[in-house]
């Protein structure tokens, strides 16, 4: 199998479009007999397209044209955001309710589609049924980086497949085996890569975006992920899930490579703490991670709602500019061995809080509202 790397400077449908369809002629892709289509971007939380968090909705109506173009009559655009998350609210600004509405495709939440029970590694794993069911499965991830897997591709795109329960359990087992587990439930046929504009150091959800021009199309999901991770500047058998899915079979790691991209150095995202001023969050790779997002949609909330103006805001740029604050999350949180406050997010952390008596905040993930609420009596 090959892949087939595009340069593209920003999004406008019809150039997306002409990029796949010389992708599909040079790569010899057949969809002719394709009548159902599952397409799965990534919209992990409520964010613009021009963030870089989420797949952007351009791309994704260029893949529903191509598709209609050859007959394909049921389209389904799908993804299950963050746990706890308002899946509207995501679906809205994101900008897919719209692109839906307009294209007349369904949309649909992963984290309430009816499932089947499949076995996998760890036991039982309720897989989508609309995504067993389609004849063609389009995965569209973006080029993020990320603190544990160090960049999120079409693998890790697999994650919005899952139940919320099973979100959870995900991380308790370690993140880059499961990852390669979920990805050989369901392969996807056609991976379209959106690295147009990708993001850099504190992603997937935090980071900068990055103006990095790559568009990558392949069958094999390995393949298109290691030819994305070189052109960010990163070797691919450094990523653990990518070298995972190499011993399992999945693909190459060096794939034979059509057309080109140009090759862009993303800043990789800390692996053992996320920084803003005085701010540190702390990595823990059983942390899910609307937990690591909490915090900061607290704090999101806090400058938002008038309420918080004089109570909150405050506190927060004091601890921002003058004192330290360490904000921890996940089973296997450990207390920093630094100057300043800690502060134990979430369920996980509950037992931990008691023990050393620090700050906890409840929830499984926190919700935004109880962040700010806990941080305004407690901090
Ligand atoms: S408390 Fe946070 S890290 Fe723990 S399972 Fe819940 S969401 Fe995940």
């Amino acid at each position: 199998m090959a892949v087939y790397l595009d340069e593209i400077r920003g999004y406008r449908v019809a150039d997306i479009e002409a990029s796949i369809e010389r992708a599909i002629e040079a790569l010899s892709i057949d969809l002719a007999s394709v009548r159902t289509a599952l397409v799965k971007p990534n919209l992990v939380i409520a964010a613009l397209p021009k963030t870089g968090v989420v797949t952007h909705p351009d791309v994704v109506e260029a893949i529903v044209s191509v598709l209609r173009k050859r007959g394909c009559e049921r389209i389904v655009l799908a993804d299950g955001p963050g746990v706890g998350l308002d899946v509207e609210e995501v679906f809205r600004k994101s900008g897919y309710a719209a692109l839906a509405s307009r294209l007349g495709v369904e949309l649909l939440n992963f984290n309430t589609a009816e499932r089947r029970e499949r076995e996998w590694k760890y036991g039982k794993l309720g897989v989508p049924a609309v995504l067993e069911d389609a004849d063609l499965y389009v995965n569209v991830p973006k080029l993020k980086t990320h603190g544990y897997t160090t960049l999120t591709l079409s693998i890790k795109n697999h994650k919005g497949m899952l139940s919320e329960e099973d979100k959870k359990l995900d991380h308790h087992l370690g993140l880059h085996e499961p990852l390669v587990e979920q990805a050989k439930l369901r392969p996807p046929d056609l991976i379209v890569l959106d690295g147009i504009v990708g993001v850099e150091k504190d992603g997937p959800l935090n980071g900068k975006a990055k103006r990095a021009g790559i568009f990558a199309i392949g069958t094999n999901m390995l393949e298109v992920d290691a030819t994305a991770a070189r052109h960010a500047g990163f070797d691919p058998r450094d990523i653990e899930h990518l070298a995972i899915a190499e011993r399992e079979g999945i693909g190459t790691m060096d794939p034979e490579v059509l057309g080109d991209a140009p090759l862009v150095r993303f800043m990789p995202a800390n692996e053992d703490y996320g920084q803003v001023m005085n701010i540190y969050s702390w990595r823990d790779c059983t942390a899910c991670s609307m937990c690591i997002d909490s915090f900061s949609a607290g704090v999101k909330l806090a400058v938002r709602d008038p309420r918080y103006w004089f109570t909150l805001v405050p506190k927060l740029v004091y601890w921002g500019f003058f004192g330290k604050l360490h904000i921890i999350q996940g089973r296997e949180a450990k207390v920093p061995d630094a100057e300043g406050r800690v502060i134990c997010l979430g369920k996980c952390t509950r037992d931990l809080a008691e023990s050393e008596g620090l700050i906890h905040f409840p929830g499984c993930p926190p919700s935004a509202r109880d962040v700010a609420e806990t941080m305004r009596r407690k901090l």
